[in-house]
């Protein structure tokens, strides 16, 4: 592509505005991770309060069945007691027959709910013991939430001057832009990988894909007649250099 005389200018310019959209798409990137740090915090705290607010209802569920085992063991007990008092008066053999059935019932149940009893306490001390655990744990999630919460603050708004800087800049450098050349770096910005149009020429060495550039390129490159694209990457190929006479640095 021809662009005339000033051909070194106008890689500067392209090359300025490449590194503002980098420099931008860094600056953004570091804010969308804080970002996504904080709702991974979030979202692990809703998590732990909804497993902390369902062992509480299991732990609450326990303690009511163990006290309608309570109750209901009481009453066998009372049971017992009340049926021994009976025991004399019986005199038939059917009576005490079915006296030894209903007693020995009883305290098969007895010792059920004993059984059952005693294995709801161990499984409620088990769970309190969670709960305190899982106070502690909260107690560092909200802390870890509430530094995540700061630092996104704090970059954003350190970094809130910076972007503005670099949009203004990136605003101005557009508007000397030749419009046919703006639509092409657009276009060649979304088809390169790493939205990278310019290569800044390190040594003899083109700076995006790091192929040393062949003598020949390098003295089309230096003669800044026209645009000289790397024949393994295709990107402009930009020598960063003073700008040759007649041409005035606009950035
Ligand atoms: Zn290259």
């Amino acid at each position: 592509m021809d662009v005339g005389p000033s051909v070194q200018e106008t890689l500067a310019l392209v090359y300025r505005l490449q590194t503002i959209d980098s420099e931008l798409v860094h600056i953004i990137g570091e804010i969308e991770a804080a970002r996504a740090h904080l709702k991974g915090k979030e979202d692990g705290l809703s998590e732990l309060s909804l497993r902390i607010d369902a062992e509480k209802r299991e732990l609450l569920g326990l303690s009511r069945e163990k006290k309608d085992k309570e109750e209901e063991l009481r009453t066998n007990e009372h049971i017992i007691s009340e049926n021994k008092k009976k025991n004399k008066e019986l005199k038939h053999s059917r009576e005490i027959q079915a006296y030894m059935a209903e007693m020995e019932f009883r305290r098969d149940e007895v010792e059920r709910l004993q059984d059952e009893i005693l294995r709801l306490m161990e499984t409620i001390e088990t769970l309190e013991g969670t709960q305190e655990k899982r106070a502690a744990e909260i107690a560092t999630y909200r802390e870890e939430l509430e530094t995540a919460k700061t630092d996104l603050l704090e970059r954003q708004k350190e970094r809130e001057g910076e972007i503005a800087d670099l949009e203004r800049e990136k605003a101005s450098l557009m508007e000397n832009f030749p419009e046919t050349l703006l639509d092409q770096y657009k276009r060649l910005k979304v088809s390169h990988k790493n939205g990278l149009v310019v290569s800044r020429i390190q040594g003899e060495t083109c700076g995006v894909c790091r192929m040393v550039l062949p003598p020949r390129t390098m003295t089309e490159v230096k003669k800044r007649q026209k645009i000289v694209p790397c024949l393994h990457c295709q990107r402009w190929l930009y020598l960063e250099g003073e700008i040759e006479k007649g041409e005035k640095r606009t950035v």
